[in-house]
């Protein structure tokens, strides 16, 4: 493997007194797509929010493009070229579409505008929708494009297809297969196992350790 794009070694993570990760060590590499399964609170969530200094208390080295980023505050991981896209999306629910996107823009607001165009078409009918007026699928594909907007190498996607529309799940999966093609590097969490076939790997994780 290629030095990796992200690296974790040794990740404990702890909420209060109860503990939630024990000893997880995973890498990405450049380009890859890495899949993390794992049943309802297997700790799933709890590792990608640690990734972006969003948990808890955590021990352990986590190391972004050889960068340690351990102590660093979420938004400068972000700035940094991580994109996360949360388990319950964080729309902006009172704005529009359009407005979510304008807001995260970063960058090169054109290519990221464009980008968002060729891989979530419908998103361009919906432009002065309201984020909470829309189905479940279509505000996930929102929160990638939002995403999209901060020019990640990155991203760390949590349960991107859980309850959506099977029609949109396609389109989902379509524009994560597109990014990879372009060379985005990809963690996603998932219980579906609906992106495991298209992954480079595929780490397990049950009751906060990994078993595979
Ligand atoms: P899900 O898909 O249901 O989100 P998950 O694999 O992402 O599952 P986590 O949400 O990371 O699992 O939860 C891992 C463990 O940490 C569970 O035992 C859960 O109860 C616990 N946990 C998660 N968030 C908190 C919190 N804010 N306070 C206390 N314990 C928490």
């Amino acid at each position: 493997m290629s030095l990796p794009m992200l690296s974790i070694h040794d990740l404990n993570v702890w909420y209060g007194a109860a503990q939630a990760l024990f000893q997880v060590s995973i890498q990405v590499a450049p380009g890859e797509l890495v899949v993390l399964q794992g049943l309802n609170g297997a700790g799933k969530s709890t590792l990608l929010q640690a990734i972006m200094g969003l948990g808890p208390r955590v021990t352990g080295d986590i190391r972004y493009e050889n960068r340690n980023i351990q102590e660093w505050q979420p938004h400068l991981r972000a700035q940094a070229g991580l994109g996360y896209v949360a388990e319950d999306r964080r729309l902006f629910t009172g704005l529009s579409v359009q407005a979510n996107l304008r807001l995260a823009a970063r960058g090169d607001v054109d290519s990221n505008q464009a980008l968002v165009w060729q891989l979530f078409p419908v998103l361009q009918t919906m432009l002065r929708r309201r984020a909470g007026q829309m189905s479940g699928g279509e505000q996930q594909m929102l929160a990638i494009a939002r995403t999209l907007m901060t020019s990640p190498r990155m991203l760390l996607l949590d349960e991107p297809c859980e309850g959506i529309a099977p029609v949109l799940v396609e389109n989902i999966v379509a524009a994560l297969l597109t990014l990879k093609a372009q060379g985005m590097s990809m963690l996603v969490a998932e219980q579906n196992n609906i992106l495991t076939d298209c992954a480079d790997r595929v780490f397990t994780l049950a009751a906060g350790q990994l078993t595979t």
